[in-house]
């Protein structure tokens, strides 16, 4: 099964994704590291994306369904992957949906990291000075809280309407206060092998 990070930008899902990752064994699937490394190698894709994400605006739906559909036929991905910044609108919660459904995969649960807008700025514009991304700029977070209200936010929605298990987490405190948080959600404690995700 698939567990999906959600929540709006700087909540820390990149990081706590890792960590599910980690623990539980399957890969950690980023579509803003795979879009960062197709910028960085000057592929036609980064080429494509680069001004895109520099404006805080999302990529295409076609183009980011391609990429995750080509992720998702990788051999390690066949017992389940930790999605992180996918799906991020309705359209492409719904390709992922008729995706999983033709090899006979779901969804286990979103986990839906929540942490206060002003909060969110805060990190955003510390991750700025430290890591040097393009988009963690004043401007481009300006854009991509709006962008995630518009388009992401309802992808909650989307999954709620269709059944599938949506864990709430509070995002606010130590990076350990809030795996803990997430393990504890997951009613796993203690086991390698998280159900959810397994
Ligand atoms: P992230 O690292 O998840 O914050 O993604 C950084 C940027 O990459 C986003 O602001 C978008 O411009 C782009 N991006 C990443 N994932 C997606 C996606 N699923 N759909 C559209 N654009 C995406």
């Amino acid at each position: 099964m698939i567990a999906v990070f959600f929540g709006p930008p700087g909540t820390g899902k990149g990081t706590q994704a890792a960590r599910l990752a980690a623990t539980t064994g399957r890969p950690h699937v980023s579509t803003g590291e795979m879009l960062r490394a197709e910028v960085s190698k000057g592929s036609a894709l980064g080429a494509e994306a680069a001004p895109i994400m520099k404006s805080g605006k999302l990529v295409p739906d076609d183009l980011m369904v391609r990429v995750i559909q080509s992720r998702l036929e990788e051999p390690d991905a066949s017992d389940g992957v930790i999605l992180d910044g996918f799906p991020r609108t309705v359209p492409q919660a719904s390709a992922l949906d008729t995706m999983l459904e033709s090899t006979g995969r779901e969804i286990g649960v979103v986990l839906y990291l929540d942490v206060p807008e002003a909060a969110l700025r805060e990190r955003i514009l510390l991750r700025g000075q430290t890591d040097g991304r393009a988009d963690d700029t004043s401007e481009a977070f300006t854009e991509r809280m709006r962008v995630y209200e518009l388009e992401t936010a309802p992808v909650v929605d989307y999954y709620k309407n269709r059944g599938t298990r949506v864990e709430w987490i509070d995002g606010v405190g130590t990076v350990d206060e809030v795996t803990e948080r997430i393990l504890t959600a997951l009613g796993d404690h203690g086991h390698n092998g998280l159900e959810a995700v397994s």
